[in-house]
């Protein structure tokens, strides 16, 4: 889509207070704090993407103008990444937590159950997607999932499937087709999805449905889910992450010193 008819990604004015890291403006959100946002605009009769950003996906929009711009539009952009969390403490803005897209799923759905709403599966692999559903309609029995459907279909079809998301009534979108696409189909059907609120969980379907593992806690903690994932899919994910982190180390530190020597600057000598 051509940037002067971007869509910005919202409705509704409440704006929580963010942190500059990189090309990247976080929300200052805790996972809690992020799921009553989301339900209360969805109570206030708002919409709004969510998305959620790691190293890679911070790096990739520096040499995606397209993706940077449905970031910086989307409503709220969460850091779903210890090493995000770190850096905004080197700006002395610290974020209170990572707030992770697959933990988001989780934390909606039992939401959703509570204050009946209905949520909707986009992406992945049909029988993945079904399976993921399974799993979470047993996790939060009660669960009103008012539609599924994978997310392998060409441009012709991307506009009949967001108008079966919109027909569903679904409050809540998932949408798990791994980034930039998701982004991409988020953007071009926002007018024809009728969700609320719409979040962009990359593989997180495969994780749920027992295809794909997750880096366990203490791994997570210590920054190094990307290693995990690298181990699981070492020829596809080497040199993604080889850049990635390496461009992010490089930006952090260059950005560190230069701060450090404003400072400096700005202190006046005894
Ligand atoms: N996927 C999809 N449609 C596509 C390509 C991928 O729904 O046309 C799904 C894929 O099945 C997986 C998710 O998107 O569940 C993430 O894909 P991938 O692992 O390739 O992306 P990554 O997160 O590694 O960038």
């Amino acid at each position: 889509m051509p940037s002067d008819t971007a869509h910005p990604l919202q409705t509704g004015t409440t704006t929580p207070a963010q942190t500059q890291i990189l090309n990247g403006r976080f929300d200052k959100l805790s996972a809690d704090q992020t799921v009553d946002e989301l339900i209360q605009a969805i109570r206030n009769g708002e919409r709004g993407v969510l998305s959620t950003v790691n190293v890679a996906i911070l790096m990739m929009m520096r040499s995606n103008p397209r993706l940077q711009r449905f970031v910086d539009t989307s409503r709220w952009t969460v850091a779903d990444g210890q090493p995000l969390v770190w850096a905004s403490h080197l700006w002395q803005q610290p974020l209170p937590e990572r707030v992770a897209g697959i933990d988001l799923i989780d934390q909606l759905c039992a939401r959703a159950v509570r204050e009946d709403l209905g949520v909707y599966f986009l992406g992945a692999e049909s029988s993945i997607v079904r399976s993921a559903v399974g799993v979470l309609q047993n996790r939060h029995r009660g669960l009103d999932v008012r539609g599924y459907a994978d997310g392998y279909f060409g441009p012709e079809q991307a506009a009949a499937r967001a108008r079966a998301v919109a027909e569903s009534r679904a409050e809540i979108l998932f949408v798990a087709m791994g980034v930039p696409r998701q982004e991409y189909f988020i953007e071009e059907q926002w007018d024809n999805l009728g969700a609320r609120i719409v979040i962009g969980v990359g593989g997180s379907f495969d994780v749920i449905a027992g295809r794909r593992k997750r880096a366990p806690a203490f791994v997570q903690r210590a920054g190094l889910e990307w290693a995990y994932r690298l181990i699981q899919e070492p020829r596809r994910l080497f040199s993604r992450y080889l850049v990635t982190n390496s461009q992010f180390l490089g930006l952090i530190s260059w950005s560190a010193i230069a701060q450090v020597s404003r400072v400096r600057r700005a202190t006046p000598r005894p």
